[in-house]
Order: C-alpha cells, then structure tokens, then sequence
C-alpha cells in the first residue's frame, strides 16, 4: 500500500500545505531528500508535501538534491507531481501575482546532476544504463489541464503556456541577461524547474509546473531590479489562493493506475539497469 499518490514541492515561501499531517524521513541512494515529507490528505486523496528548499529556506537552488526528493516521492508510491514555484515576469503583461502553466522549459543551469543514468553504481551494486528519454514535451497535458481548470474556478485567469527559463541562480539576473531572456520569447524565468522535471520524466513520473510570478525581470522594468523580499512579500500575498488552487488540482487528477499520459510510458523499451522503486 503505497503512502502517498500525488506530491507537491513547494518552493520559496511556501513550507507547510497541510494542517493535518505525518512527518516522515525518507533516505535514498542518492541521499536524504530537502527535507522530511509531510503525508495528508486532500478529497479523499493521498498527498506527500516536500518543501524543496527546506522548511527553513536553508538549500539554495544549486544545492537542492533534486534527484533524492523525486526518489523519495516515487518511493513513496507517488506516480503525480505538482510544483509550484515563484517565477520572474519576461513581459510587461505578466506582472506579480500572474498565474503561468507552462508547457516549455529552457535549461540555463550549469552542472546540476539531470539524470539517474549516468553508470555510476548505486549503494545495493546495481548500475543504471545509459539511457536517452524523449523531453519535447516536458509537463503532464493532463495535469497541465487540471491546474488550469482549477485555477479558472477560483477565479483565477491563468496563462495557458508559455517557456520557463531555468537559471542557475542564486543571484537574479542581470538586465542584459534578462532582456536576452525576453527577447528570446520565452515567458518566465526560475531557479529550480529544471533538472526537477526531467528526473520526474526519467522515473515515469508525471510532473506540472505551476509558477507564480512575484515581480518583473530586471529587463522588463527600470527600477533597482529584482530583490528576495519582494519575491517572499508577494509569494505571501497569493499563497492562500494557489494553495486553494492546488486543493482543487489535486482532486482532479487521475488515479495513479489509471494514468493515460505520455508520461506513464517514458522509458519506451529501454533497459534502465536499475530497479524503479
Ligand atoms: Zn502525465
């Protein structure tokens, strides 16, 4: 029986989900996860709560062990991920308090380890393969359609799509960078969206990305640029709202076995060498 069916990783002021729960640690190959999970449960369904930097706001983007808190929460039986994350605004039209789905990512990261399968030996002997998943599509359309619709029901207008640029943080960026970011078309920028989704892909996860945009890139505006209380002051201004908005997304995913999305067919025939937990 499986602890937990659908996770949620919260990002930057966001460190608890919900009030009911049980505290567990998890270990893995790869290491202990950002922090303890917190088990709940929403309509019925069973949910693992993960604060991706810690619930202290110790881990900076860069020191995130990505790859122990998706293990864990397949572990857990997860098969569903919701990650929620504070994001700059690329365009003028998607100010603080924009609600943004993505259906593309950019990685702009600098050496984040993005994968299980790099042949190094795992502590019980067994040695992943080599393996090269299909990433052109890299969020669930079906829990990018439930986030959608939920947010819709609170009278939330989110933006359907759009290109989260991941960078490697953890300072914001430059104007220069910025503006290159803008021109480029893409929507949003963050720190922690990449390598999160594509290890969610490699484990045959499904993974959404929710981001909440809580200021203006340096590019998009003349004032003295980006700073982390502004971030954290507008975060707290809408967590009540996206945590209502996760409730509701929650409800309306599928069960774990009935998963019809690309996502549950990742691997396509290839020997992964290691067993999935
Ligand atoms: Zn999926």
């Amino acid at each position: 029986m499986a602890d937990a069916e659908i996770g949620v990783i919260g990002g930057s002021g966001f460190y608890s989900f919900l009030d009911d729960v049980t505290e567990i640690t998890v270990d893995t190959p790869y290491g202990p996860p950002s922090d303890s999970l917190f088990l709940g449960e929403i309509a019925g369904r069973s949910v693992a709560f993960l604060p991706r930097h810690g619930r202290g706001h110790h881990l900076p983007p860069h020191r995130i062990n990505y790859r122990a808190n998706m293990w864990a929460l397949r572990s857990l039986g997860v098969r569903q991920v919701l990650g929620p994350c504070a994001v700059g605004g690329l365009r003028p039209e998607y100010g603080p308090g924009t609600l943004l789905v993505p259906d593309q990512v950019v990685d702009r990261t600098k050496g984040r380890v993005q994968t299980y399968f790099d042949g190094v030996p795992l502590p019980d002997g067994s040695v992943p393969n080599v393996v090269h998943l299909t990433f052109a599509d890299p969020y669930c359309p079906t829990g990018r359609r439930a986030a959608l619709a939920a947010a819709g029901g609170r009278d939330w207008e989110p933006v359907d799509g759009g290109t989260l640029v991941v960078i490697e943080g953890p300072r914001f960026s430059t104007r220069a960078e910025s503006r290159w970011h803008a021109a480029q078309g893409w929507s949003v920028v963050g720190m922690t969206g990449h390598p999160e989704a594509a290890l969610a892909r490699e484990l045959s996860l499904c993974y959404t990305s929710l981001t909440l945009v809580t200021d203006l890139d340096a590019g998009t505006e003349t004032g003295d640029g980006v700073s982390h209380e502004e971030v954290l002051k507008v975060f707290g201004q809408n967590i009540g709202r996206l945590r209502e908005v996760l409730f509701d997304t929650v409800a309306a995913l599928p069960g774990s076995t009935t998963r019809d999305c690309l996502c549950t067919d990742a691997h396509q025939g290839w020997d992964l060498g290691i067993e999935l937990p």
